[in-house]
C-alpha cells in the first residue's frame, strides 16, 4: 500500500470555472485519487479556493459586499459545484483559512532568517480617493502611443505596447475612476529566488521522468533571459495574509499583505491541516503528509495543474520550501495539462463564451462530462470541444457500449432466468477468449492510470466495454437458449460479473453510473479485479439483482443545436 498526497491547482475565488479549468487540473487529479484509493492505496486529496488579492476585493465591491463575506459564499458555491462533479476531495480550504495565514507567516519568517528576502523601495502610484495603492493594471488612462482612451498601467490592449502607469495621459483609478493620483514611494519584500537557481535547476533536471510540457517550461523560466528573477511577496492591499515575520511584527511593513501567488501554494499545506482540525484530529495526522521528519519521507506527492502554474509549482513554491530550510515535503510528480478550446475559439470568462461549470451541470448529468472531457483531456496538445464531438462520444461510448451492454444482459437474463444470476454451464472456449483479452486490457490500463495516461486510460477502458459487446454478438445466448441453456446460463452469468468489474474499472471516470450499477447488482464488492477469471465468479449463481433505469440517455440532435445557440456567448451574470 502507498501513501499518496494529490492537489490540484487552486482556482481563484471570483466567479464560476468553466469547463477547461476543470480538466485543466480538478478533475484529472479527482481521477487519480479516486483510482489510487480503489487500488487500496492511502489517499490525501487536497483542493482549496485562492481567495486573496485585488481581483476578490473589487469583484465583492462590485456587488456591494465585504470581501471576507464575498469570498465566504463563493467558497460555497465552488464547493457545491465540485460536489456536482463528484470531485472527491478530503478537503476543500480555503487560503484565506488561519491556518493559512500562520503558515505563511511561518515560511516568511524563516525564509528571512535564513537572508532570502530583500526589502526594495519602489515608486509606486496611491488613490487618495480609495485611500490605497494601485497595482499597475488598476491604473487606466490613454495610451501615448496609440492614444486608446482605456490602455492600463501595465499594457495597452490596443496596440499591446507594454507601459509604466507614468506613461499614461490623464491617467484615472479603475477603481474609482478618481484623478486624484500621485506617485509614492513604497517599500516591499522580494524573494531572493535568483540565489536558489543552482539548487532549483539540480532539482529540476533530477526530474526525469516528468512530462516535457512540466521540464521545459521550467527550464524557460529558470534560463531564459536573465534567468529566474527575484519576485515581489507582498502588496499594498487589505485583504490578504498581514506580512509578519513568523509571530512577529515586521517593521515597516504595516498595513500590507502578501501577494497572492506567495500565499496560495502553502494553503495545500494549510489546507491538510483545515482537514485535521475539522475532523478532530491532532496536528501530527496531517503533518505525516507533509514533514518528511514526521512521516512523510514514504508520501509519494504528486500536483496536477494547467500549464500557465507550472512556473510558480516548479520554480516559486520550490524555493519557499528550500529556502525555509525546514524537512517540508517537496513534489515527486507534477501533471500539466495544455488548454481546452471550446468550438472554433477560447472558453472566455469575460464574455461567458463556452461552458460553465454550473451551466453543465444544469443540463446533463456529471458522468457525461467527466467522461468527454477526460477522454479527451489536453495532454500531448491543445484539445477543443465541439458539440457534435460532445454528442457523438457519449451516445457511442457511454449509451451504445457500456450502457447498451447492462440493459442487453439483464434484461435478457430477467426474461429468460429471472432476476437472479443463472445456474448451470461451465465456460467454454468464447469465455476463456474473452478472459484472457480482458486480463491484457486491465494491466494495460493499470499501467496508464499509474502514470497519470489519461486519454490511453480512457480509451482502454473504452476497449474492455467494447471486448464484451464483442463477446455477447459471438456467443449469442440469446439463440443458445434454444438449443443449449446451460451455455446460455453460463454466459450471461459471466457477462453479469463482468457488469461488475465494469463498475469497478469505470469508477474514477463516472462514479454515478458506476454505483448505480453496482446498486442494480446488489453488492459492495468494490475488490479490484487483479485475478480477472476469479473476479468474474464474484456473484454466485442464485445471486439476486434488478434491471437498472437506463444509465445514460442519448442527446439528440436537437439539443445539441440549442445548447451550441445557448452557449455561443455572451452570458449575463
Ligand atoms: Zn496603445
Amino acid at each position: 500500500m502507498e501513501r499518496i498526497l494529490i492537489t490540484s491547482a487552486i482556482p481563484y475565488i471570483n466567479g464560476i470555472k468553466h469547463l477547461g479549468n476543470l480538466v485543466g487540473s480538478q478533475l484529472p487529479a479527482d481521477l487519480y485519487a479516486r483510482y489510487m484509493r480503489g487500488r487500496g492505496n492511502e489517499v490525501m486529496f487536497i483542493c482549496a479556493t485562492d481567495e486573496h488579492g485585488t481581483p476578490a476585493e473589487l469583484a465583492a465591491a462590485k456587488v456591494g459586499q465585504p470581501v471576507a463575506e464575498f469570498c465566504a459564499e463563493m467558497h460555497k458555491v465552488q464547493s457545491e459545484i465540485a460536489e456536482g462533479f463528484r470531485l472527491s476531495f478530503d478537503h476543500f480550504g480555503r487560503s484565506s483559512s488561519p491556518q493559512n495565514h500562520k503558515l505563511t507567516q511561518h515560511f516568511a519568517g524563516k525564509l528571512a532568517e535564513n537572508g532570502l528576502i530583500e526589502e526594495v523601495s519602489e515608486k509606486q502610484v496611491y488613490s487618495h480617493a480609495d485611500g490605497r495603492f494601485l497595482p499597475d493594471r488598476y491604473i487606466e488612462g490613454t495610451c501615448p502611443n496609440c492614444g486608446y482612451d482605456k490602455a492600463r498601467g501595465d499594457q495597452c490592449e490596443n496596440c499591446t505596447k507594454q507601459l509604466e502607469p507614468t506613461d499614461l495621459i490623464d491617467p484615472r483609478s479603475a477603481v474609482s475612476g478618481s484623478t486624484d493620483l500621485e506617485v509614492r514611494e513604497t517599500k516591499h519584500l522580494y524573494l531572493r529566488q535568483s540565489t536558489l537557481r543552482d539548487k532549483l535547476d539540480e532539482w529540476i533536471n533530477s526530474k526525469k521522468d516528468w512530462p516535457i510540457l512540466t521540464t521545459s517550461i521550467a527550464k524557460k523560466w529558470l534560463h531564459d533571459g536573465d534567468g529566474l528573477r527575484d519576485r515581489g511577496i507582498t502588496r499594498d492591499l487589505h485583504w490578504g495574509v498581514p506580512v509578519k515575520k513568523g509571530d512577529e511584527d515586521w517593521p515597516g511593513m504595516e498595513g500590507k499583505v502578501f501577494y497572492v501567488w506567495f500565499d496560495a501554494p502553502i494553503e495545500y499545506i494549510a489546507a491538510t491541516s483545515e482537514w485535521a482540525e475539522a475532523n478532530g484530529k491532532p496536528d501530527a495526522c496531517w503533518q505525516r503528509w507533509w514533514r518528511t521528519d514526521m512521516g512523510a519521507d514514504d508520501v509519494k506527492y504528486v500536483q496536477f495543474m494547467g500549464k500557465d502554474n507550472v512556473p510558480f509549482h516548479t520554480l516559486s513554491f520550490p524555493a519557499t520550501i528550500m529556502g525555509s530550510g525546514e524537512p517540508w515535503k517537496l513534489v515527486d510528480y507534477i501533471k500539466s495539462f495544455n488548454y481546452l478550446n471550446y468550438d472554433g475559439g477560447q472558453f472566455s470568462t469575460s464574455q461567458g463564451r463556452g461552458v460553465f461549470m454550473d451551466q453543465a451541470l444544469s443540463i446533463l448529468p456529471a458522468d457525461y462530462w467527466r467522461w468527454w472531457l477526460l477522454s479527451h483531456a489536453p495532454e500531448s496538445s491543445d484539445s477543443e470541444f465541439t458539440w457534435e464531438n460532445f454528442q457523438a462520444s457519449v451516445n457511442k461510448d457511454l449509451a451504445d457500449v457500456l450502457g447498451n451492454f447492462v440493459s442487453r444482459v439483464t434484461k435478457f437474463c430477467r426474461s429468460k432466468f429471472g432476476e437472479a444470476v443463472p445456474e448451470g454451464g461451465t465456460n467454454g472456449p468464447d469465455e476463456e477468449k474473452l478472459i484472457a483479452e480482458i486480463t491484457i486490457r486491465i494491466r494495460a490500463y493499470e499501467t496508464h492510470m499509474g502514470a497519470m495516461e489519461v486519454r490511453k486510460s480512457a480509451s482502454e477502458l473504452r476497449a474492455i466495454w467494447v471486448a464484451g459487446n464483442e463477446y455477447l454478438q459471438t456467443a449469442a445466448p440469446w439463440a443458445k437458449f434454444k438449443t443449449d441453456p446451460d451455455a446460455a446460463a453460463a454466459s450471461i452469468r459471466l457477462s453479469l460479473n463482468l457488469i461488475r468489474i465494469y463498475a469497478v474499472l469505470s469508477a474514477p471516470f463516472i462514479p454515478d453510473a458506476s454505483a448505480t450499477i453496482m446498486a442494480a447488482l446488489k453488492t459492495d464488492d468494490m475488490d479490484w479485479p487483479n485475478d480477472v477469471a476469479a473476479a468474474l465468479e464474484t456473484l454466485p449463481a442464485g445471486h439476486a439483482f434488478e434491471v437498472p433505469d437506463v444509465l445514460f440517455g442519448k442527446i439528440l440532435d436537437e439539443d445539441r443545436e440549442k445548447w451550441q445557440v445557448q452557449f455561443a456567448g455572451v452570458r449575463k451574470d
